[in-house]
């Protein structure tokens, strides 16, 4: 049976499922749609960590110790922008600098950012297509007890301890969505969103309105994956995020924040107490073990979502 899928994902877990799902059965039927509101400039060069991660990681490029940069990596030239007085507080390694001088040069051109990175990607190995929600700027910008903080001085300049009192998408209610976004959208039968971060990652794609209209209109079967297993993340602060927004820090609060966008939510079955509530906010569930560690339990995973799809489809026919 052939369907298209789209995968809407973040950084680190987003590239984990789209790595199971690229290496699966039906892996030449994704198309993915990354986050760019953690994107930013440093030593005036054009970052874009979540959509490298998923480069990266699909090329078999990536550091798997870290889970993001590249392997075998050295930094002789964060080192002599150390010297020359600069702060390098940003782990930035010599290859991954090419991929920003490259950016940065293609936008200064006025290549359309999305462009830029698909031919990255290609230029990488990467054989299917990895869109971009929009092409204008958005970025993720939190006030906290520090004031007011860009998304990579949170994460890695602050190391997410800072408190968290709200977090906006600045630039998102302006942008315009790309229109291969739009149409990967109208013509996906599966969309999935990866168990990614639900407010910075899934939720900064969301953030562009035409993005999360096209999908709410879109007649494809719509799940998710809970990236909190038993009340706590796997990586990163979407517990502190989350807590931070007045949510629920479970899979229930992942539900809440997909209320009405998903048919169903794949949790793990450490959370099988929280079915029940899930499915009273009208979005059936699915449990099994959703701890992706190496490239098997990716596919496992990735082959698990599919199979619950085509349930559905075969229920309907
Ligand atoms: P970031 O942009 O690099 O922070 O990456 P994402 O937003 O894509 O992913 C971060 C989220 O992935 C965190 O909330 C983690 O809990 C979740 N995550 C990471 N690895 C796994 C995993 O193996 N299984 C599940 N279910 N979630 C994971």
């Amino acid at each position: 049976m052939s369907f298209s899928i789209l995968l809407l994902a973040g950084g680190v877990g987003g590239a984990k499922m789209a790595e199971g799902l690229l290496h699966g059965p039906f892996g030449e039927n994704l198309s993915i749609l990354g986050n760019i509101a953690d994107d930013q400039e440093i030593h005036g060069l054009w970052v874009s960590p979540d959509i490298d991660t998923l480069t990266y990681t699909l090329t078999d490029r990536i550091d798997k110790q870290k889970g993001w940069g590249l392997k075998d990596e050295s930094n002789r030239t964060l080192d002599a922008l150390n010297t020359l007085g600069e702060d390098t507080w940003m782990y930035l390694g010599d290859q991954d600098f090419a991929t920003h001088i490259y950016r940065t040069d293609k936008r200064k051109k006025g290549i359309r950012p999305s462009v830029i990175a698909g031919d990255i990607a290609r230029n990488l190995g990467l054989k299917i297509p990895l869109l971009l929600p929009t092409d204008d700027i958005v970025q993720t910008r939190l006030n906290t007890d520090l004031g007011w903080l860009d998304f990579q001085s949170y994460f890695v300049r602050y190391q997410c301890q800072p408190e968290i009192k709200e977090i906006v998408f600045s630039g998102a209610e302006n942008a315009t969505a790309t229109t291969e976004s739009l149409a990967a959208i109208a013509a996906a039968d599966l969309i999935i969103f990866a168990p990614s971060n639900p407010i910075v990652s899934i939720g900064a794609i969301l953030a562009v309105p035409q993005i999360k209209q096209a999908i709410s209109n879109a007649s494809a079967y719509k799940m998710a994956i809970s990236p909190i297993i038993a009340g706590k993340t796997v990586k990163g602060p979407a517990d502190k995020m989350l807590k931070a927004l007045d949510i629920r820090c479970d899979a229930l609060g992942v539900a809440h924040c997909y209320q009405g966008l998903i048919d169903l939510l794949v949790i793990d079955e450490r959370d099988s107490s929280l079915a029940n509530a899930i499915e009273a906010l009208g979005i059936a569930t699915a449990q099994t073990d959703t701890m992706m560690t190496d490239r098997s339990d990716k596919v496992r995973l990735a082959n698990f979502v599919t199979e619950q799809y085509l349930q559905t489809q075969q229920v309907m026919s």
